[in-house]
């Protein structure tokens, strides 16, 4: 099941040879960051508070699907306050011996940031409540009665949460977060603006129909308009000039069944199924996660996000539902049935 994600074009996961292009792409500072403007108003509001008062930052929880720019915002963050970063993900702490090792080396002021944050196991969770209020940890040596607590003062930092799922964080250490951010899709322009971006950085030719034509194809996702670039990039180099015109990157695209709002084989068979097996729904995650073979965590973070965002899947609570939008993408007439539970 997870080859199929692995080997997704579209998907907004990263994906191994992700790594050493998103490096080189991540922006790192506010201004280079394309798009979430409010986002970034507020922020360098908070940023040049807590640099005038020498604190630091308040928490800050990040939240939206994957691929938005949660990472990179965090390393912007850590720029901006002019600090370092270190990196780790909820899974990655797994005794609490891990957890007091990465807070009391923090350097004073320092970003920790904690992708996933919402599989942290609990433990640590609680934790992280007394560092992240006082910047305090309470150390329990021994068991039982003999057990004793050590309470050790730790450096001042800012803890940076990641998560695809705010509503999985126990709500204490939701609450502790003095600064909530929502992510946003970016809309096409913005888009435009990051493929011309890295296009300019990885010195691949594209005019501007090429910028367009993967723009209305990325999902809304950065992380996906960048791998798509690179993928039309060896395309035009094997079967044009090298450059990605309107005309190579929709013959790309069409190559990789990618069709004209972005959607792939997944997406249209899952959608296939909602329809055609199962009259529209509702129908449950399970199911619905069954008719991919994929796992229904996976449907709900990775597949699902973008089709409710475009309109095509309505969430109920007696399951998933095509809507009108998605019957005529996939060319089946509405039932009439349908068209009055819908509407
Ligand atoms: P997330 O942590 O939300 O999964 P990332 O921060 O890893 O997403 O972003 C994936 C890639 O998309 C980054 O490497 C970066 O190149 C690009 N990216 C994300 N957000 C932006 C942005 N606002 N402007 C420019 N590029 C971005």
């Amino acid at each position: 099941m997870e080859e199929r994600q692995a080997s997704r074009v579209v998907s907004p996961e990263p994906q191994p040879d992700d790594t050493e292009l998103e490096r080189s792409l991540r922006p790192r500072t506010l201004r280079d960051y394309v798009g979430q403007t409010r986002i970034k108003q507020q922020l360098e509001i908070y940023i040049r508070a807590a640099l005038e008062r020498g604190d630091p930052l308040d928490h800050v929880l990040l939240y939206g699907p994957p691929g938005l720019g949660k990472t990179t915002l965090a390393h912007v963050i850590s720029h901006e306050l002019g600090v370092g970063i270190r990196v780790t993900s909820g899974p990655a702490i797994e005794r609490p011996g891990d957890m007091v090792a990465i807070l009391t080396n923090l350097e004073d002021r320092e970003v920790l940031f904690i992708d996933e944050i919402h599989r942290l196991n609990r433990i640590a969770g609680e934790a992280l409540y007394p560092a992240m209020e006082d910047f305090l940890y309470d150390w329990v040596a021994g068991k039982g009665p003999s057990a004793r607590t050590y309470r050790i003062k730790l450096p001042r930092f800012t803890l940076v949460g990641a998560t695809t799922r705010a509503g999985l964080i126990a709500s204490p250490l939701r609450d502790r977060f003095g600064i909530t951010v929502r992510l946003e899709y970016y809309t096409p322009e913005e888009l435009a603006c990051i493929i011309r971006r890295s296009a300019g950085i990885l010195n691949i030719d594209i005019d501007e129909e090429g910028v367009s034509e993967i723009s209305r194809r990325s999902r809304g996702t950065p992380r996906v308009a960048n791998r798509l670039l690179k993928r039309l990039r060896d395309f035009a180099q094997v079967r044009a000039n090298g450059v990605i015109t309107g005309e190579v990157a929709r013959e790309g695209l069409e190559l990789l069944e990618i069709d004209d709002i972005g959607l792939d084989v997944t997406d249209r068979e899952m959608l296939k199924a909602l329809i055609l097996k199962y009259g529209g729904g509702p129908v449950g995650i399970d199911a619905l996660a069954a008719s991919i073979s994929e796992e229904p965590e996976t449907v709900e973070d990775v597949y699902e996000p973008y089709l409710l965002q475009i309109g095509f899947l309505r969430r109920t609570p007696r399951g998933r539902m095509a809507t009108p939008l998605a019957y005529a993408h996939m060319n089946v007439d509405l039932p009439e049935e349908s068209q009055r539970r819908l509407v």
